[in-house]
């Protein structure tokens, strides 16, 4: 067997990572992977760990053929007990193969093991590298969602939307984990809560340069949404990306796929909103810096099971859009795309 290519770059670059992860001589980092996917990272990871006195190891599993794109908490883990007995042993998981919003992730949490996500190109990586600032950004963001009782955004195009907040938690991203049980993705760079069940009302319209992640594309004809009590009840709009919307939703048969899911925006001033455009022919992954951009609001379709609730349906959009202002409690976060709270601006020089 050839073994994977590793560059000394790469290898520093997860070093300075698993530095943030608080990795220590003492601790044990495993890697997961399926069939050959990320062979390069898993080696670079195990290198970085080692060179921090840690312990390290990889499990890999069969790749599956039938995962569909943009279909969540489906993995080739799911089932194999005595792989996930393995990982539950270390301190730090890197999952490199997707465990994103399934049990089998829940439970490995639930042992303490801390869980990152990696699977964007190590050019993204680099870009949208982490820092301790964005940390505390995001940090804010989560106690505005936690606390928060009432979030409402708008735009120019017609959006004017309200969460009833209280009932769920909110979780952080920002791109590192040192607390034990606690998971992240590497890169990333918000928070998010669900809304109370039946919670929201209103109408969001996505406008020409929102984007539409599952689909990889920018939006270009306007979606006008109906939402009463938390469900989408109408998707009007004349054009190409209304119908695609209807037409995806609808294949899933599942009257739960019209739920409003997870809500929040986006504080990573190193992802831009343009880069989509310079991605758009990779499958799964490569969606992080229009998740992230600064400013963005991360409006969402779908599931709420990451946060407690009951919906799993599969059908999950998650729609980050421009120039909104948003306000939780009456306090303006957003205005107009643009971060305005004092405790979410960026740091001079971080
Ligand atoms: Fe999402």
């Amino acid at each position: 067997m050839t073994q994977p290519t590793v560059d000394l770059e790469t290898v520093e670059l997860f070093e300075r990572e698993l530095k943030l992860c608080k990795v220590k001589a003492d601790e044990a980092v495993a890697v997961v992977t399926a069939g050959n996917e990320r062979a390069e990272y898993a080696q670079a990871f195990m290198l970085a760990a080692r060179r921090l006195g840690a312990e390290a190891f990889q499990v890999n599993v069969p790749h599956l053929q039938d995962r569909a794109a943009g279909v969540q908490g489906r993995h080739p883990l799911a089932g194999n007990r005595r792989a996930i007995g393995a990982v539950k042993g270390a301190d730090l998981l890197i999952d490199l193969m997707g465990l994103l919003f399934s049990k089998e992730q829940a439970e490995i949490q639930a042992s303490g093991t801390r869980v990152l996500r990696v699977v964007e190109p190590i050019h993204v990586l680099k870009q949208m590298f982490p820092t301790e600032d964005l940390r505390r950004r995001v940090e804010a963001e989560k106690r505005i969602l936690e606390s928060g009782r009432q979030l409402r955004f708008t735009d120019e195009a017609g959006t004017d939307v309200c969460y009833r907040l209280g009932q769920y938690p909110a979780i952080s991203e920002y791109g590192y984990t040192d607390e034990p049980g606690r998971w992240d993705h590497f890169p990333s760079g918000f928070a998010f809560t669900h809304a109370d069940d039946g919670g929201v009302e209103g109408t969001v319209v996505l406008k020409p340069g929102d984007i539409m992640s599952a689909f990889k594309r920018y939006v270009q004809t306007p979606i006008r949404l109906t939402i009463r009590e938390g469900m989408i009840t109408d998707i009007a709009g004349d054009g190409i990306d209304a119908k695609l919307m209807r037409q995806y939703i609808e294949s899933f048969d599942d009257p739960r796929a019209y739920a409003v899911s997870h809500i929040g925006w986006g504080l990573n001033e190193r992802a831009n909103w343009h880069q989509f455009a310079t991605s758009r022919h990779a499958a799964s992954e490569y969606v992080m810096n229009a998740l992230s951009f600064n400013g963005n609001v991360l409006f969402s379709t779908g599931p709420n099971t990451e946060l407690g609730g009951t919906n799993d349906t599969p059908c999950h959009l998650d729609l980050p859009m421009q120039g909104c202002s948003l306000w939780v409690d009456d306090v303006r976060i957003l205005d107009k795309g643009r971060v305005v709270h004092p405790e979410m601006r960026v740091e001079r020089g971080a």
